[in-house]
């Protein structure tokens, strides 16, 4: 999967580069704890965007970037579980006050 500049948008060839060839823009993600509260915001909230942060994360050589990889995946994971969850909770009420409705009607 090659990488792409942020800045150029250049395809750059060394997987492990830390600067851009083409422009030298700095190609390392931030750690920061700013931008790991968003991580795990976006994790939480909108799952499916967790997952793209944890890939970028999980591909950092460094093991403070793979912790908040790894960290982002629980979360997301946890956030779809509950959305799972709270969906088909719904559904069971759902089909238990359709039942009842139409229990309500053959009694008739
Ligand atoms: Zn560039």
């Amino acid at each position: 999967m090659p990488i792409t500049c942020s800045s150029c948008h250049k395809i750059i060839p060394l997987q492990d580069a830390k600067f851009c060839p083409y422009c030298g823009k700095a190609l390392t993600i931030s750690t920061s704890a700013e931008k790991q509260i968003v991580v795990y915001l976006v994790s939480l909230l909108v799952p499916p965007f967790g997952f793209w942060y944890v890939w970028k994360y999980l591909r950092q050589g460094d093991r403070k970037s793979k912790i908040i990889g790894i960290v982002a995946a629980v979360l997301t994971i946890i956030a779809i579980a509950t959305s799972i969850w709270l969906w088909e909770k719904s559904l069971t009420v759902l089909n238990q006050k359709i039942n009842s409705s139409l229990g309500s009607f053959s009694v008739y």
